[in-house]
C-alpha cells in the first residue's frame, strides 16, 4: 500500500493520537493534527496533503462537512470522514459532500486501511473519469465546430447557387424578351422585301431600309448572345487576360464602325486621338467590349441629331480615353446601381436593351486592371472615363 501524506482533523486530542497512531503503523506521514476546520485549512495552504482524515463534529465555526465544502473548492483531494453515529441525518449530510469515504468510530485498524484504500482508489477513478470526460466535451466542442463550419459553407454554397438560379432565370427571361423586338423586325422586313422582290417594283429604297433593318436586328441579337455568352464566362470565373500586340487604327476603326452603323438618332460622333501608338499590347476582345458598349450607349441614349466626342490619350503606358454624350444622361438617385446586371434607368423610355452592357465593361475593366469613373446629369448628359494600362 501507499505512504501517504494525511492531515488528521479531530478536536479530540486521544482520538487524534490513536488514529495517528494507527496510521504511522502502516507506514503513512502524519503531516499535522488539526482541532478546528480553519487550523486544517491553514494547514493545507502550508504543505501538500494527499488526504484529509476528517472529524464531522468540530468545535470551532467550521464542522467537518463546512471545512470538507471548502477543501472541494480549493484543492483536488480525497476526504475520509470520521463520525460516531451513522444514523440517517449525518449519512445524509455527508453524502452531499462527496466524501471519498468514511470511517465510524470506534474504528479498527483493518477497517481504517480499507477506507483509505478505497478513498484512493475512488479518487483515482474520479480523477481518470474527469479526463475522459473532458477530453470527451473537448471532441464534441471540436465535431460541433467542425459541423458548424460545414453548416456555414454548404449554406453558402446553397445561396450561390440559389443566385446563380435567379440569375439563369433573369437571363432567359431578359434574352426571350431581347429577341423578340429584333426577331419581328427580321420577320416583317424579309416579308416586305419579299412582296417588293415579286411586285418587281423600282423599290430601291425600300429595298435598301429593309434590308438595313435585317441586317441592324441580326447584329443586335448576335450583341444579346455575345452579351449572355459573357456572363456565362463570368460566372464560372473564365474571363482571362489574353494580350496581343494589335494595330490601334484598325481596333478603334473597327468599334467606331459598327457602332455608327446601329446610329439611328442622326448622332455624330467626334474622335480625338492624342499620343496614341501604333500599335497596342493589351485583350483586344476586352478592349472591344469596353468601348463598344460605352460608345452604343453614348449614341443611343443621345437625343436626335446629338453629339459624341471620342478622345482617347496615351500617357505612362495609359490609355486614358473618354467617351461623352450630350444625351438623355442618369438620373443621380439611380448612379449609384449603373453597373449592377440587368440595371436600366427610368428615363430610357422605349430605347431597347438589355441592361447587360455596363457590368460587362465592369468586369472586362477589372481584368485589365483598369478603371472607370461616371459623371452624369439626367436631360445633359453623361461622361465616362476609362483609365487601362497597356504595355
Ligand atoms: P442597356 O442595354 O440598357 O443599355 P447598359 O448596362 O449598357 O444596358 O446600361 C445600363 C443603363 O445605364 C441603361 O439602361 C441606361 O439607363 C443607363 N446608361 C448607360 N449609359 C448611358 C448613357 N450614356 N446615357 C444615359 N444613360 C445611360
Amino acid at each position: 500500500m501507499l505512504a501517504l501524506k494525511i492531515l488528521i482533523v479531530e478536536d479530540d486530542n486521544v482520538s487524534a493520537l490513536l488514529l495517528k497512531k494507527a496510521l504511522e503503523k502502516n507506514h503513512h506521514e502524519i503531516l499535522g493534527i488539526a482541532a478546528t476546520g480553519e487550523e486544517a485549512l491553514d494547514l493545507m495552504d502550508e504543505q501538500q496533503v494527499d488526504l484529509v482524515m476528517m472529524d464531522i463534529n468540530l468545535g470551532g465555526q467550521l464542522d467537518g462537512i463546512k471545512t470538507t465544502e471548502i477543501i472541494n473548492e480549493k484543492y483536488d483531494i480525497p476526504v475520509v470522514y470520521l463520525t460516531a453515529s451513522s444514523d440517517e441525518e449525518t449519512l445524509q449530510k455527508i453524502a452531499g459532500t462527496n466524501p471519498s469515504a468514511y470511517v465510524i468510530k470506534p474504528f479498527n485498524i483493518r477497517e481504517l486501511n480499507m477506507m483509505i484504500e478505497l478513498a484512493i482508489f475512488k479518487d483515482k477513478k474520479e480523477k481518470e473519469l474527469q479526463k475522459l470526460n473532458n477530453e470527451l466535451e473537448e471532441k464534441v466542442r471540436k465535431r460541433t465546430a467542425d459541423l458548424n463550419e460545414a453548416n456555414k459553407e454548404l449554406k453558402k454554397a446553397l445561396e450561390k447557387e440559389r443566385e446563380i438560379g435567379e440569375l439563369k432565370s433573369r437571363i432567359v427571361q431578359n434574352v426571350s424578351h431581347g429577341f423578340k423586338t429584333p426577331l419581328t423586325s427580321i420577320l416583317s422586313s424579309a416579308q416586305l422585301l419579299q412582296i417588293y422582290a415579286e411586285k418587281g417594283h423600282p423599290m430601291k429604297q425600300k429595298l435598301v431600309k429593309h434590308s438595313r433593318k435585317i441586317e441592324n436586328s441580326v447584329r443586335s441579337l448576335n450583341s444579346l448572345l455575345t452579351s449572355v455568352l459573357f456572363f456565362g464566362k463570368a460566372d464560372a470565373n473564365k474571363i482571362d487576360y489574353k494580350p496581343s500586340r494589335f494595330f490601334s487604327a484598325a481596333f478603334f476603326n473597327e468599334v467606331l464602325d459598327v457602332v455608327k452603323a446601329n446610329n439611328d438618332n442622326n448622332v455624330t460622333i467626334s474622335t480625338h486621338f492624342n499620343n496614341v501608338p501604333k500599335t497596342i499590347k493589351s485583350d483586344t476582345e476586352l478592349l472591344y467590349q469596353v468601348f463598344e458598349n460605352l460608345l452604343s450607349n453614348a449614341v443611343k441614349y443621345s437625343k436626335e441629331n446629338g453629339h459624341v466626342n471620342f478622345s482617347v490619350e496615351v500617357a505612362d503606358e495609359i490609355m486614358k480615353a473618354t467617351i461623352e454624350d450630350d444625351g438623355i444622361g442618369i438620373p443621380a438617385k439611380e448612379q449609384s446601381q449603373l453597373f449592377d446586371r440587368f440595371f436600366r434607368a427610368k428615363n430610357v423610355g422605349i430605347t431597347e436593351g438589355s441592361g447587360l452592357g455596363l457590368s460587362i465593361v465592369k468586369k472586362c475593366v477589372e481584368v485589365l486592371k483598369g478603371e472607370i469613373h461616371v459623371s452624369s446629369e439626367a436631360g445633359k448628359g453623361s461622361v465616362f472615363i476609362v483609365n487601362i494600362p497597356i504595355g
